[in-house]
């Protein structure tokens, strides 16, 4: 089997990790970029959110690069969300358009569909070997989430601009080639060191903001045009209430012992959220409440466009922002959002934040 599988973020990374492991031939995407984005949209329902669109143009670009099976999550995010449909309509479209291969779903319902969905991959290995390779997976999974978040504190202290980036793809590079548990350790402290190695400037106060909203495109920085990395070289520090590890921990019930846990930000919600929306509704509502009391300047809300989990959070946050004297800037994101505009947007609510902290008696 070649097996090919959408992007988010550094998801690659560990995916490429397990299967490679499982003995699988992997056929990893370029990277999501413009040529997705426009093919996806070319053969995508005009309505369907952007991360369907984005995950067709990778699956395209997986075939057109040799893949003959397709890797796919099977659920929906729960309640609105319309992620369970996707496997079955990408699989649909993508015949039409002639092309030969597989869809292999993994359900992420439970505990045992998640891990059984992933270990029926590794036929003919051992049980050892299958934990080894989701073992590794996780761990290169969590390595690459220290060092993002890593990158998000240090990067408003930089010297010399894009240094951050610099040092946290180099980290990055490092965790991707490791081969077993004892380079990956390596690769960990050297990146801490990396960081810790940089020039800094302390004596600034940076504006500490939230960035939360539907987790496809909090994690995928070509759809939200990096907006973690402009805002810390516009001098704030991002907390990323949203980490894919956390997510998996929590759909497999197994975020009870997780200072990050979902699990808080959904009683944060109850106030205003009776029920479960689906996917990231309630965290979203959740983390802005959990941000102000932990002392943040303002949170951005990132949702795609005919998200319907979001657009529920979106109309509740207003509330949640007078309710709670916290600014929220929430941004639709869809193939026609811009760089100007964003950055417009993006520059007008940091002078707002530094404005009401300076007024503000310390
Ligand atoms: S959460 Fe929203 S954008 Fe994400 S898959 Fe579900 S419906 Fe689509």
């Amino acid at each position: 089997m070649k097996i090919t599988f959408p992007h988010m973020g550094n998801l690659d990374i560990a995916v490429k990790a397990i299967l490679g492991r499982l003995g699988q031939e992997v056929i990893v995407p370029p990277r999501t970029n413009k040529r997705t984005l426009n093919l996806g949209v070319r053969y995508s329902p005009e309505f369907a959110c952007l991360p369907f669109k984005v995950n067709l143009g990778n699956f395209i670009e997986g075939l057109e690069k040799g893949a003959d099976t397709l890797l796919m999550i099977g659920d929906s995010g729960g309640g609105a969300c319309r992620l369970g449909f996707y496997a079955r309509i990408h699989e649909a479209i993508l015949k039409r358009l002639g092309y030969n291969f597989r869809m292999i779903t993994v359900s992420n319902r439970s505990r045992s569909q998640f891990l059984g969905g992933f270990a029926g991959l590794g036929q003919g290995k051992s049980w050892k070997d299958i934990l080894y390779a989701f073992w590794l997976g996780w761990g290169k999974m969590r390595a690459c989430e220290e060092a993002e978040a890593l990158s998000h504190r240090i990067r408003p202290y930089e010297v010399k601009r894009g240094e951050t980036t610099k040092v946290y793809n180099r980290v990055v590079k490092k965790i991707d080639e490791a081969e077993a548990f004892k380079e990956l350790k390596l690769a960990r402290s050297e990146g801490r060191c990396l960081f810790q190695e940089m020039e800094q400037d302390r004596d600034r106060r940076p504006l500490r903001v939230t960035v939360g909203g539907e987790i496809y495109v909090v994690w995928e920085p070509f759809v939200n045009l990096n907006l973690e990395t402009r805002l810390g070289e516009m001098g704030v520090e991002v907390i990323r209430t949203l980490w894919l590890s956390e997510n998996i921990l929590h759909r497999v019930h197994l975020d009870f012992w997780s200072w990050r846990s979902k699990s808080r930000a959904l009683r944060a919600a109850e106030p205003y959220l009776g029920y479960d929306v689906g996917a990231e509704c309630n965290v979203s509502v959740g983390d802005t409440i959990i941000s102000r009391r932990r002392g943040y300047d303002g949170i951005i809300h990132l949702m795609p466009f005919t998200c319907m989990p979001e657009i529920v959070a979106q109309s509740i946050l207003p509330k949640v922002s007078r309710d709670y004297n916290m600014p929220v800037l929430t941004f639709i994101l869809d193939e026609h959002t811009a760089e100007a505009g964003m950055m417009t947007r993006l520059e007008a609510f940091v002078d707002l934040l530094a404005r009401r902290k300076s007024c503000k008696p310390q």
